[in-house]
């Protein structure tokens, strides 16, 4: 090697200033949270209601008193008259009776409650989400749609039950704060659990067969071990957008994340309602859904149910114990031969560092590019489909990676959608250069479109976070789409 000494210095000083700048541009406007995000439905209440008791979460499971529930409200609303007058206006109202207001609150008076502050404006259609209620009954599939109320398993609907605080408390919340609002009814997918293959495929053919006209399944490829990759389709439109999860096993939640979104744009789309201000129904006649929820079905089964579950048991704990002592698979995020899937790509994969040199958790670049059937799946319907935009799930950090060498107008495309997708989500970015090798970098230099690596939740695979996960995400798909739409728009 004839590099002088000091076009080398050059160089590293270049890199070291370019890389101090670039981490000060990220400081500097660095997105700020979206509003509430950050709160949750107990901290909230207690910003408003004086009661060092009543209001802590640790009670949440205790009965609520009308009283109570009235003094909640009161707070919640922000009434400006005495508690008594406002106690009075309710007992007018027929909320309940002046008598009673020493028992335990209804679930149909808590409602009664919670349409003070969102009207639902003559919307009484009960048709989608509770069995047995009938049209001209309590709204409940408005609430639930809006993501105020919870739509239990059995979907039944029981308006004498007495109702917890904390009930009482995220239905208050939720209603007063949208950016609180909670899982939209879900029907089909139930995210907030470990979220298997099984039963994944499952809710895949169950949303398939409840929304013929709008899903069609497709399987694309199969894992190393026989299980299938799925795509399923959403819409008619001629610009396609690609939106993947757990490609990394460990980053699990990904997928009913993802399924959670494919099932809430259909629902709304079937019904012609608009989710979050967003015209799904429209949207989805200008653009294409491609949700390939689970990338590493092999992977995602090691993690969630242990070696016992998977054909290569014996050789992930070999694998495991060599790397990290024990046989904690937790953290595994490759495939089941030990590769990590998101370095399988060809765009800079001769060049990578930092890679492990054998089958490893993550880091292991394989033998070759596109070894492994679930990275060569990937990449095959990529080039068949030639989606118009990207959105790989990925944990975690709640920040969003999605450069890699682009200049020009594609440099200034990609950087206007990632701060978009910034302000939505309140989601941090980043532009460092990277190391090649993933799905991510080989979409935006094969096919020149914007490719965002999406990393949600501060923690891997805690449900504790879904909540956070899903207000932030919910609209990403379809914010995404009104973007790509934009950008095509101008080249017209
Ligand atoms: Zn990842």
């Amino acid at each position: 090697m004839v590099y002088s000494q000091k076009s080398n210095w050059r160089l590293f000083l270049f890199i070291l200033l370019f890389n101090i700048s670039a981490f000060l541009i990220v400081q500097l406007v660095r997105f700020p949270e979206v509003s509430g995000a950050r709160q949750d439905e107990w901290s909230y209440v207690r910003g408003l209601v004086e009661s060092d008791e009543m209001w802590e979460q640790e009670h949440g499971h205790l009965p609520v008193m009308r009283y109570d529930a009235a003094q909640l409200f009161f707070a919640v609303e922000q009434r400006e008259e005495e508690f008594a007058d406002y106690l009075n206006i309710l007992v007018s109202q027929g909320v309940f009776s002046e008598e009673e207001i020493w028992r335990e609150l209804l679930r149909e008076e808590l409602y009664r409650l919670m349409e003070r502050l969102e009207p639902s404006n003559g919307n009484s259609r009960n048709e989608s989400y509770f069995l047995g209620v009938a049209d001209g009954d309590f709204p409940v599939d408005f609430y639930a749609r809006l993501g105020i109320i919870d739509v239990p398993f059995d979907r039944q609907y029981r308006p004498d039950d007495v109702v917890t605080r904390q009930e009482a408390v995220f239905v208050a919340v939720r209603a007063a704060l949208p950016a609180l609002r909670g899982n939209n009814a879900p029907v089909v997918v139930q995210p907030k659990q470990w979220y298997t293959y099984e039963t994944m495929r499952a809710d895949l053919e169950r949303l398939a067969t409840a929304y013929p006209e709008l899903l069609v399944l497709h399987v694309i490829g199969e894992s190393v071990e026989g299980r299938a990759i799925y795509a399923m389709r959403l819409g008619t439109g001629k610009t396609e957008i690609f939106l993947d999860g757990s490609n990394h096993a460990s980053e699990w939640l990904t997928t009913p994340l993802l399924m959670k979104m494919m099932e809430e744009y259909a629902h709304h789309a079937k019904y012609g309602y608009s989710f979050g201000g967003y015209d799904v129904a429209g949207l989805l006649e200008e653009v294409t859904f491609w949700f390939i929820p689970m990338v590493n079905p092999d992977g995602v089964t090691l993690v969630l149910e242990g070696p016992g579950a998977v054909e290569h048991g014996a050789f992930v704990r070999q694998v495991a114990s060599a790397h990290n002592g024990s046989e904690d698979f937790s953290d595994w995020k490759a495939n089941i031969r030990g590769v990590d899937l998101n370095r399988q790509f060809p765009t800079g994969w001769q060049g990578m560092v930092n890679v492990k040199r054998a089958a490893a958790p993550s880091h292991y670049k394989g033998i070759a590019p596109l070894s492994e059937p679930e990275a060569l799946a990937l990449f095959e319907f990529t080039l068949d489909r030639r989606p118009a935009m990207v959105l790989s799930y990925h944990q975690r950090g709640e920040i969003i990676f999605w450069y890699y060498r682009q200049d020009g107008e594609q440099l200034a495309r990609d950087w206007r959608i990632v701060r978009e997708m910034a302000t939505l989500t309140g989601y941090s970015w980043d532009f460092y250069l990277t190391n090649g090798g993933k799905y991510r970098d080989w979409v935006i230099r094969e096919l020149g479109v914007p490719a965002l690596i999406m990393e949600v939740g501060q923690r891997i695979g805690d449900l504790g976070e879904w909540d956070r996960i899903w207000r932030q995400n919910r609209y990403g798909g379809l914010r995404a789409a009104e973007l790509i739409l934009e950008e095509l728009d101008k080249k017209k």
